[in-house]
């Protein structure tokens, strides 16, 4: 008898997005002539075009793989070296990251989820609230956890929940707290909240990750969206984190390569976790033996095209794609904060987090900015229960769909 990994059956099916769609759908279905006027704010993916520094040096790898004398097959699992020494130079310069500590991968999605295969069982996770929702689905599905309650909850799971009274930037446990976490995932800046921590606040997640043996999973996608230059855009920036953290990032939100896939993770080599025995094994060694089993590399011309975002060119455009989504951000923003509205994020991050008028439950709110504005937001209350009341405005867009965004807004609140 082939029996299954039960723990898939205690995923709460797939809720946000689908749910987002569903209502989408029979809103358009409900109402044709309205469909046309539908602005979508809610995925957060890119909508500008790839850099041309970056499709240049795709078109350029294309080439050399129709040549013998060039041709590549199979890369090394763990990322060119020339795209491995460009993101520590430019990215970890004076950081103390070696570029055999980065290895090269499709996405961070699939890092982040794929972590875990190097991680014991019985670990405690711990996880804002709201969240990523990748964290927590692939908790559940490699048997990190229990079932969900009825908020959606998972048993055995640490939340840390993110509000107002916090700036959506989670505290570190009490010395008192009757669970220590062993695995924290961190993301700064956030999504869905665009809350971004401090030196002091990533300080303080260092020093309890030292005094607990944890290890700090730190996503680090929207680095690139920082603007304020005392925020950290690193773990690494935090004296000790070498020993207690390793880092994603991903070209997707800052060279717009979600669609042609490429991220890496920094795995120090002094980052160790315990056998069942107690031995300290390094957490490099077993990523590297679990990367090159399960991963072939990423394609050659996609490592050309990311090591090109890194180029004077490359770095002159991605720099305006950020001006350009930063520049949505602020509008955002503002329109919000001059409906008298509660609103977070949209600074240092993509991400524009709102609290909903008049009491409204973030799905209220969705259904409300659909049926009246034709404007699709994300309800909060879908990255976790500590998101109910606010919603999440994404900057990713055209600035003429965000100029009419802010106009609708405030028609409709107004
Ligand atoms: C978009 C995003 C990523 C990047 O994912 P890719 O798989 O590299 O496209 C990682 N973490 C968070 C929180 C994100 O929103």
């Amino acid at each position: 008898m082939a029996t299954i990994n039960s723990n898939f059956l205690k995923l709460k099916a797939g809720y946000l997005f689908p749910e987002i769609a569903r209502r989408v759908k029979a809103y358009t279905e409900a109402n044709p002539d309205k469909a046309g006027r539908i602005i979508r704010c809610g995925i957060g993916d890119v909508t500008e075009p790839l850099p041309s520094a970056v499709r240049e040096a795709m078109h350029a790898a294309i080439d050399e793989q129709g040549d013998r004398a060039t041709f590549k097959g199979y890369g090394p699992e763990q990322g060119y070296e020339f795209l491995r020494q460009a993101i520590v130079d430019n990215q970890y310069a004076s950081l103390g990251i070696s570029a055999d500590e980065v290895f090269i991968s499709d996405g961070s999605k699939c890092d982040t989820g794929n972590i875990l295969d190097i991680f014991g069982k019985g670990n405690v996770i711990a996880i804002t609230d709201p969240v990523y929702p990748v964290y927590v689905d692939t908790n559940v599905m490699a048997g990190n956890t229990g079932d969900a309650d009825e908020k959606g909850a998972y048993a055995g799971l640490l939340y840390l929940e993110c509000n107002a009274a916090n700036g959506f930037v989670a505290e570190v446990p009490s010395e008192k707290a009757d669970k220590k976490a062993d695995l924290i995932y961190l993301c700064f800046p956030n999504n869905p909240t665009g809350a971004v921590a401090t030196r002091a606040q990533l300080e303080a997640w260092v020093a309890y990750a030292k005094a607990n043996d944890a290890i700090i999973l730190f996503d680090a996608a929207y680095e690139a969206f920082i603007q304020d230059p005392e925020i950290p855009r690193s773990i690494f920036e935090i004296e000790g984190a070498r020993d207690c953290a390793m880092e994603f990032r991903s070209f997707s939100k800052n060279g717009g390569f979600t669609g042609i896939r490429c991220a890496y993770v920094v795995i120090p080599k002094t980052l160790t976790g315990a056998s069942d025995t107690g031995e300290r094994i390094p957490l490099h060694q077993l990523w590297s033996r679990r990367h090159s089993t399960k991963f072939n590399g990423a394609s050659y011309p996609v490592q050309k095209g990311a090591a090109a975002v890194f180029s004077e060119e490359g770095k002159q455009q991605v720099a305006e794609l950020i001006e350009h989504y930063m520049g949505n951000a602020k509008l955002l923003r503002e329109a919000c904060l001059s409906l008298g509205l509660e609103v977070f994020g949209g600074i240092n991050a993509p991400y524009v987090w709102v609290g909903c008028p008049d009491g409204l439950t973030s799905w209220e709110m969705f259904d409300k900015m659909l049926g009246e504005a034709q404007v699709v937001i994300t309800p909060g209350s879908g990255f976790g229960s500590a998101g109910e009341g606010y919603f999440r405005i994404s900057a990713f867009n055209s600035r003429a769909n965000v100029l009419e965004v802010c106009e609708r807004l405030k028609t409709l609140i107004a």
